[in-house]
């Protein structure tokens, strides 16, 4: 039975060829099969996770970008980041921001899978839609253990795909890159298919739901207007005005995808 309590520890890494290792760590201890495990928390694990994300959309991560996506003060940004550095995920240089570390890109990664896997789950087996895939899966991925996850990806036929079209990472810690290009950055008059949209906003992909845009939607970009102003689409038999901000949410292949997958609708 885990219980939960405040733990500094020497114990084995669980990273092969790292050998003994101290962390501090605020979490649950497990008597696992191996002996004592240290789970890493839920906070810790969201912090990596979103210098993971803020590095694929900026580079880098910076104090300020991370307290706005967690919806925490600055104070206890920086207090974190000092914990993680000393734990060995993340590296702080003065003005370049956090980056994550091997180890620490080893956490984010396997988390995204789990994420992924979740929605990807809960889409397939319980038709939730896919504005209603994200929260759930926040929640899941810190709970579900590793040999559920690799059921659940055997029982979804090994996919490589969520249902917003993003990448699931393989387990040996590799990942497709991200497909497309963003729409408001698509070449005017090209065809193009839906390949991937931000799962991060429920009430936008309800907007995308109700102008009929799914992943695998064939789209031609029309017109853009100057000064990030909105941009036409045929989309079917129907002319779309979207604005700047949604259309960078959504990425675009050109062309269309040949049916490379279906995991949505
Ligand atoms: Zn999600």
């Amino acid at each position: 039975m885990p219980f939960p309590r405040i733990l500094t520890l020497t114990l084995p890494s669980p990273y092969e060829g790292e050998g003994f290792h101290t962390r501090a760590i605020f979490g649950f201890d497990v008597l696992g099969t191996n002996g004592w495990k240290v789970m890493l928390t839920a906070s810790i694990e969201d912090y990596i996770k979103a210098i993971y994300a803020l590095e694929i959309e900026d580079r880098k991560a910076s104090t300020k970008k991370l307290a706005q996506r967690l919806d925490v003060r600055m104070a206890s940004v920086t207090g974190m980041i000092k914990h993680l550095a000393s734990e060995g995920y993340v590296k702080h240089m003065p003005y370049r921001g956090v980056h994550l570390t091997e180890r620490g890109r080893r956490v984010a990664l396997d988390l995204v899978r789990r994420h992924r896997l979740i929605e990807l789950f809960l889409s397939r087996t319980l038709a939730l839609t896919w504005d209603e895939l994200h929260a759930d899966a926040e929640v899941l991925e810190h709970a579900v253990s590793d040999s559920l996850i690799e059921r659940i990806y055997e029982y979804l036929g090994c996919p490589e795909f969520d249902p917003h079209g993003s990448p699931i990472p393989r387990k040996d810690g590799s990942v497709a890159p991200q497909p497309g290009v963003p729409l408001d950055q698509f070449p005017i008059g090209a065809k193009g298919t839906i390949a991937e949209v931000s799962d991060q906003d429920p009430e936008f992909l309800r907007y995308l739901t109700k102008l009929k845009l799914a992943i695998g939607s064939i789209i031609r970009v029309r017109e853009r207007a100057p000064f990030n102003g909105p941009i036409l689409l045929d989309s079917g038999s129907e002319t779309i005005a979207i604005g700047h901000d949604a259309a960078s949410r959504i990425r675009v292949h050109s062309g269309r995808a040949g049916g490379r997958r279906k995991s949505h609708n």
